[in-house]
This record gives C-alpha cells, structure tokens and sequence, in this order.
C-alpha cells in the first residue's frame, strides 16, 4: 500500500475510529511521558507501548541520541523538545528505548 493509499485509508477507518479523541487533541495535548526513540523504520512508538493519539511526546533521532543540555544559537531538535515536554507539557515519564540491530549504534562503536 502506498503513503496516499495509507492515508485515504486512515481518514475513512482510523480518523472515525478515534473521532471523539481527536476533536478533544484538536485544541490541546497532555501527553504522560516523553518517548526518545530512534529513527529506525523497525521502531514504531505508539506500536510497541499500544498507545493512542495524545499519549506519547515523541522524539526521535538516530541511535535515540540524549544529548548533553547546552544553550547555542544552532538548532537544537532533541534539546529542545526534551525541554518542551518537561517545562510546558509537564511528563510524568522519560521513556528512552534503544533496540537491537541498530545502525547508529553500530556506526558509533565501529565508525
Ligand atoms: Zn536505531
């Protein structure tokens, strides 16, 4: 099934699915936990911890990098999201999920 082909498909099946939930997502999120993952096509968050729309803030990143807080002028995705979902959505989890096989990990140890 193509990308379009999926997403025709959600909007007749999943969006009516899920409608109340969405309507509510619409105008807020409050999302319990910070999901860091990596960017591997294999690891699909809201698969493998079974959650719905609104639940997981995810960040994603080769290897599932946390890196070190720091202020800089350059763009700063994961630092910036982390303080996000800490400061303005108020988490109650951190979730960071490494997985097998993967090939950022593996690019770091044997570059
Ligand atoms: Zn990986």
């Amino acid at each position: 099934m193509s990308i379009i082909e999926g997403a025709i498909r959600f909007m007749h099946t999943g969006f009516n699915e899920h409608k109340e939930l969405f309507n509510e997502l619409k105008q807020t999120q409050n999302p319990h936990t910070l999901f860091i993952g990596c960017s591997d096509s294999r690891v699909v968050p809201t698969l493998i911890t079974q959650t719905l729309p609104g639940e997981l803030f995810v960040v994603r990143n080769m290897a599932n990098i946390v890196p070190k807080y720091r202020l800089k002028d350059e763009f700063l995705a994961t630092t910036s999201a982390i303080d996000y979902a800490i400061i303005a959505l108020n988490v109650e989890n951190i979730v960071v999920c490494g997985h097998s096989n993967c090939g950022g990990c593996e690019a770091i140890w044997h570059p």
